[in-house]
């Protein structure tokens, strides 16, 4: 079977065009990525098409933890709980390259240690509850161990504090490697072509799709559509005329990005906020992130910007934390928000909305998936397909997704030979790609290739030729911020080597200067989104006005 190239990508628009399929999913979010390798691997005839680049919307925003769903016991919600910590353990198992163990530790605060008590029956619950493995039960620490643990948390009143283990992953990065499994299970997927209309009915749906780089709309054939579209659902649902469904209810959330050594914390810090919402660190490398806000949110779709306001939310949760560490703007280097698609709930505020998935079937055969987690996409995905089969007339054994690994996941077929590749890069490589790894390597032509494009920017021109030639990245965009996460973590350094990449990007798919330039304008205005709330001139500025000749 092909790679995920630019020529699959011309391939699959002309399949996409020529074959009526038995699903189509409009979206290359997680939820139809995942519906993607669930219905190919069922037997099923698939296609997906994803207006943007796959994993553009929600999710490569997330805060990138999968949760055994400790939140949802405080809100009664025991089957979420099963659901959650069944499927963390699934993921561990099909992706083990994609879920590192991230240590929470939940510091309590009070006159007495009755809180530490409360938490440790909490816990207790949960433990039973998610069934978890005995080496991943939660500890309880004293005053005195939390402060060795957490050196910089608050000691004022802190009476204990309690440790236990969730995973934390590259979101982007698990809907790519479950695309490309769901690619190699026969399925037809294409980034960069928006499903424009939704026509027919019953077992003869037309979709017509329009590519953005031609512009040229073909129409394309199923029997059953499904509506994976995240925040654009209720957009997509309107192409058709008879499909009532969920009404979304739009929440922002956003995370803020800051140096190791400016926030030096060893675990994911649970903090609460002013309005006593959850929020954590969460260390990753050089840095670490903090999030997030959750409001309401009514803007454009695209690009959903960073605000002083959603910044200041974050800060003053830091400060009430570690309130020694004097975090200003000046140590934010890099930032994202996103967009949850919630299911509407009258009455009810963002954070009391239920993370719970819910599938709408229209009779027109269109099946709408809304809400949700990144955690249990593969279970939302079983359910997705079990209400397609009815209208397709067909049955299909489940089973098979729980433990065929993604792309990159079969870590006991390590390919990485020593060759030409530096050490520490065949380490990052198998970070990130895990068994795929050797994949990358093999596409480096000379020592050059492996060097970093920039003084600590862990990118090299090998990284960027794989990213096109084999992950069908398409855009600046695509590279930059999804295929490596350089955008949203050091998004001015991001900025500074866009102008190299876009070169790089372009020599493989024919660019002319016009083209450069604009991909690297278009990319600095994404980063001043994010950053431009700092209110200082920043090198995103200065590279949307020098284009490729910086
Ligand atoms: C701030 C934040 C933090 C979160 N943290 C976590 C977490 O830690 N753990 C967790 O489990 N979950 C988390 N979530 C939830 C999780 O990220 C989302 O539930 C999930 O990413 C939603 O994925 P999706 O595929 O439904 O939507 P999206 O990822 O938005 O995908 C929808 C796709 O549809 C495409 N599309 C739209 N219209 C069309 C069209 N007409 N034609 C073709 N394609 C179209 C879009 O371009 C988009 O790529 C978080 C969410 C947010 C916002």
């Amino acid at each position: 079977m092909p790679g995920f190239e630019p020529t699959t990508r011309t391939r699959n628009l002309g399949r996409l065009a020529a074959e009526a399929f038995d699903l189509l999913v409009v979206g290359g979010g997680i939820t139809g990525a995942g519906v993607a390798r669930e219905a190919a691997l069922r037997g099923l005839t698939v296609g997906l098409v994803e207006a943007r680049d796959f994993a553009s919307g929600t999710s490569s925003r997330s805060s990138k933890l999968i949760h055994g769903g400790l939140r949802y016991l405080e809100q009664g919600e025991i089957a979420l709980v099963r659901e959650a910590a069944t499927e963390r353990k699934v993921l561990r198992r099909i992706a083990p390259h994609l879920t590192d163990t991230a240590l929470m530790l939940v510091p309590v605060y009070g006159r007495t240690s009755a809180g530490v008590y409360k938490l440790r029956v909490g816990l207790s619950l949960f433990d039973k509850l998610a069934a978890v493995d005995a080496g991943e039960r939660h500890r309880i620490l004293s005053r005195t161990d939390a402060l060795a643990a957490e050196p910089r948390l608050n000691a004022d009143r802190l009476q204990g504090a309690a440790v236990y283990p969730e995973y934390v992953t590259d979101d982007a990065r698990l809907v790519l490697d479950t695309l490309k499994a769901a690619h190699h299970a026969g399925a037809v997927v294409v980034n960069h072509a928006q499903v424009v209309g939704l026509g027919g009915r019953g077992a003869e749906r037309r979709l017509e799709v329009r590519d953005a780089f031609s512009d040229a709309t073909f129409t394309a054939r199923a029997r059953v559509v499904v509506n994976a579209a995240g925040p654009w659902v209720d957009a997509v649902r309107r192409l058709d005329v008879e499909a009532p469904g969920p009404v979304l209810h739009l929440t922002k959330g956003i995370h803020l990005v800051f140096r190791a050594e400016d926030l030096p914390v060893r675990h994911c810090v649970v903090m609460r906020a002013r309005d006593r919402r959850p929020l954590f660190t969460v260390p990753r490398g050089p840095y670490v992130y903090v999030g997030t806000t959750d409001t309401s949110y009514e803007g454009a779709l695209e690009e959903p910007a960073v605000t002083a306001e959603d910044a200041e939310y974050l800060f003053d949760t830091l400060a009430r934390s570690f309130s020694d560490l004097h975090l200003t703007s000046g140590h934010v280097v890099g930032a994202w928000a996103g967009l949850r698609p919630l299911v509407h709930e009258e009455g009810r505020s963002p954070s009391e909305i239920s993370r719970k998935d819910e599938i709408a079937v229209s009779p027109s055969s269109l099946i709408t998936i809304a809400g949700g987690k990144l955690t249990t996409y593969r279970r939302m995905a079983e359910r997705v397909v079990e209400a397609a089969l009815p209208l397709l007339h067909r049955t299909a054994p489940a089973g098979r997704s729980e433990s065929e690994p993604l792309a990159g996941g079969n870590l006991a077929a390590d390919s990485v030979t020593a060759g030409l590749v530096p050490a520490e890069i065949r380490a990052r490589l198998r970070a990130v790609h895990g068994s795929d790894a050797g994949e990358v390597c093999a596409l480096a032509e000379d020592l050059a290739s492996w060097e970093p494009l920039a003084a600590d920017v862990p990118l090299s021109a090998a990284e960027v030729r794989h990213a096109v030639r084999r992950e069908m990245a398409c855009t600046l965009a695509d590279v930059l911020e999804r295929r490596s996460r350089l955008a949203l973590f050091a998004t001015e350094r991001a900025c500074a080597v866009a102008p190299k990449v876009a070169a790089l990007v372009g020599a493989e798919l024919g660019w002319s200067a016009e083209r450069r330039d604009a991909e690297v304008a278009a990319f600095a205005r994404q980063c001043e989104a994010r950053l431009g709330w700092r209110g200082v001139t920043s090198p995103v500025a200065c590279v949307a006005a020098l284009g490729t000749r910086a």
